[in-house]
C-alpha cells in the first residue's frame, strides 16, 4: 500500500469514526412512561429522529419573530 492509498484510507476512517462520535443518546422524556428516550440522535444533533432531531428550526425571519413571540415571559 502506497502513502496517498494509506492516507485516503485513514481519512475513511476517520470520518467513520466521526460520524459515529456525533451521535449521541437522545434523553427526551417518552411520552407514555416519562423515561428518557435513549435512542440515537441524528447526527450532528442532541435529539432522535422522533423528538425533532431532524427539525430545521424557524428558517425565515418571520417564523423566526413567531416562534420568539410564543416564548413564556421571563421575569
Ligand atoms: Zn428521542
Amino acid at each position: 500500500m502506497n502513502d496517498s492509498a494509506k492516507q485516503v484510507a485513514m481519512e475513511r476512517q476517520r470520518q467513520g469514526q466521526m460520524k459515529h462520535d456525533n451521535r449521541v443518546v437522545c434523553d427526551a422524556r417518552r411520552r407514555h412512561d416519562g423515561q428518557p428516550c435513549q435512542a440515537l440522535s441524528v447526527p450532528g444533533k442532541k435529539r432522535c429522529k422522533w423528538h425533532g432531531g431532524c427539525s430545521t428550526g424557524p428558517r425565515t425571519v418571520a417564523g423566526k419573530l413567531k416562534c420568539a413571540a410564543n416564548l413564556p415571559i421571563r421575569h
